[in-house]
């Protein structure tokens, strides 16, 4: 059965938070599951306190940017084959619908981690900071390790897809400028000798 692309809350719908894997039978992430809260009612199958706190991140994205700009998830839910072929923890949240790592094509990583720790639902912990390949792991899960910035990690950030995700509502301009924003190499800093000008 084709899965309809429906919203999961405000501003993000299921394809976004779907498993990337190559099973076309796999909609882990994308489905819908019974809403306690609601009886007759369904609910995304991804957590719903994370589903709260990406909007929330993305209001304080929009806030300082100045205007409305897209958070983009570039991965979500996994099924446990597909968190194996990218790498990821075996334990990992998004194994449990819990977890999604995204960016903001107009913030810079760092920054948008600062405004993620003003969320409730990240601020304990759940906040991993990839810089290397300008993603942050959000997670809500009961064994969140991840504290930003200060304590270290306990394990790494996890692996976001290797690949670039499909972002079907994903506008072309902010490709553009994700890819023009790619981090320069910094020459490395020259040995000196004796003492700086400087004092
Ligand atoms: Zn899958
Ligand atoms: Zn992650």
């Amino acid at each position: 059965m084709p899965l309809d692309r429906l919203k999961i809350s405000a501003n993000f719908d299921n394809y976004e938070t779907k498993c990337h894997c190559k099973d076309e039978s796999c909609q882990h992430g994308a489905k819908f599951v019974p809403d306690a809260k609601n009886p007759g009612k369904f609910r995304s199958e991804m957590h719903p306190r994370l589903l709260d706190g990406l909007e929330q991140l993305r209001a304080l994205a929009c806030e300082e940017v100045g205007r409305d700009v897209p958070l983009i998830i570039t991965s979500g839910g996994r099924c446990p084959p597909y968190n194996h072929a990218i790498g990821g923890n075996s334990n990992s949240e998004h194994l449990r619908c819990a977890a999604v790592d995204c960016f903001c094509p107009h913030l810079p990583i760092e920054k948008l981690a600062e405004l993620a720790k003003k969320v409730p639902a990240f601020a304990n912990g759940g906040i991993g900071v990839c810089k290397a390949r300008n993603f942050l792991h959000l997670d809500v899960g009961p064994k969140s390790h991840f504290v930003y910035p200060g304590k270290t990690h306990d394990r790494a950030p996890e692996v976001s897809d290797p690949k670039t995700p499909i972002i079907l509502d994903q506008p072309k301009k902010a490709v553009e400028e994700k890819q023009t924003e790619e981090p320069t190499p910094e020459p490395a800093p020259r040995p000196t000798r004796g003492r700086s000008l400087k004092r």
